[in-house]
């Protein structure tokens, strides 16, 4: 029987056993690479790549900020077709379209047991993907424990509808979640970002009542407007005085920091109603400190509270649940498109922050 076109490809793979990958170097070094495409062990699953992204955290990682070994893979956020299922893994079939969480936790370990999957084997371990092991801004990647993380995708949804969802969305929600936002809070939310503009709509899904969203770039703010900000304000103008006006000197509930900077956490805190919670999920890659005066002596009943990106393929699903019933749509967040070969342009587009970009869909053929 003839090879598809598809096929012929698979093959090509298969005998050459090389692929393309996107490989960090050092501070500023980061290239399309060369690399043996990986074998699934016992637990693995080998994942053909479809559709990943670019996320904040990686421009971390290649200005250094972050730090990761040389010749890694990155890259963290994938949908992709099922290449090879290692021993162990059942339920799945070959070819099946799957998305990958960022996170990839073991699901067995003292701190996936105790509920905090996203800190598998201990602080910040349940990241692996493009941060220990090789990530996915390739065109095969390996996933660990693929029992616990390769999440079916319904037939009719399209890899653009659920992308967002291994990352910033699970990231932006988990700020509203642990933020325990009650019907009628109200909330501010520091950086209008991707994971801000989720949080937001995390936000909204929670039931907040006034939702404050804040960022420097207006195309944001009028994002944040549909991802259901009720009052949008420009971090130029002094945002705190702002939120204490509108609110009458009382604050906010919930205060989500998004950024991961000394300005936004403090902003958040400084905003926040005694009793309330400052929910952070930025990602610090300097100096932060508490600024008394909006601390209350720390006797204000306030919690800070951290959450890393929840992963694992039940997470996925439920995610994947909200977009199939139309409670949300992300895709407004995918403002550009390219292939893999021109990855190294979409990461300096994306850097830039020019052309009203918010995420890139990079494509892998
Ligand atoms: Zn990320
Ligand atoms: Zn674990």
């Amino acid at each position: 029987m003839p090879l598809l076109e598809s096929e012929k490809d698979d093959a090509e793979q298969l005998t050459s056993g090389t692929m393309k990958a996107v490989v960090f170097r050092g501070p500023g070094q980061f290239q399309l690479e060369a690399k043996p495409v990986p074998k699934a062990g016992p637990g693995d699953a080998i994942i053909r790549v479809r559709l990943t992204t670019i996320c904040g955290t990686d421009i971390h990682i290649i200005r250094g900020e972050y730090p990761v070994h040389s010749g890694l893979t990155i890259g963290h956020e994938a949908v992709g077709t099922i290449h090879e299922l290692g021993a162990g893994v059942t339920g799945y079939k070959m070819g099946q379209r799957v998305l990958v969480g960022a996170i990839t936790p073991c699901g067995q370990c003292e701190p996936c047991l105790g509920g905090h999957t996203s800190q598998c084997g201990g602080p910040i371990g349940g990241w692996r993907l493009g941060n220990t092991i090789d990530g996915v801004q390739a065109e095969y990647f390996r996933v660990p424990f693929a029992q616990a993380n390769l999440a079916a995708i319904p037939d009719h949804l399209a890899d653009e509808d659920v992308i967002l969802l291994a990352d910033i969305a699970s990231t932006g929600f988990s700020a509203a979640e642990s933020g325990k936002i009650r019907l009628g809070d109200t909330v501010a939310v520091f950086a209008q970002g991707p994971i801000g503009l989720c949080a937001t709509l995390g936000a909204r899904l929670m039931g907040a009542s006034e939702i404050f969203a804040i960022d420097t770039d207006p195309n944001r703010l009028k994002m944040s407007a549909q991802f259901g900000a009720t009052v949008t304000l420009s971090a130029d103008r002094d945002p705190v005085k702002e939120i204490m006006d509108r609110t009458n000197g009382r604050g906010v509930d919930v205060a989500i920091e998004a950024l991961g900077v000394q300005t936004t956490f403090e902003n958040a805190l400084r905003v926040l109603t005694p009793g309330g919670i400052l929910s952070s999920v930025g990602v610090y890659s300097g100096h932060l400190s508490i600024p008394l005066e909006g601390f209350h002596a720390g006797l204000a009943d306030q919690t800070i509270v951290t959450t890393l990106c929840p992963g694992g393929k039940e997470r996925m699903r439920r995610l994947m649940r909200l977009v199939e019933t139309k409670r949300m749509n992300l895709r407004p967040l995918l403002t550009h498109t390219f292939d893999l070969e021109n990855i190294l342009e979409a990461y300096k587009l994306f850097e830039s922050r020019q052309q009203g970009v918010l995420k890139v869909a990079i494509r892998v053929k």
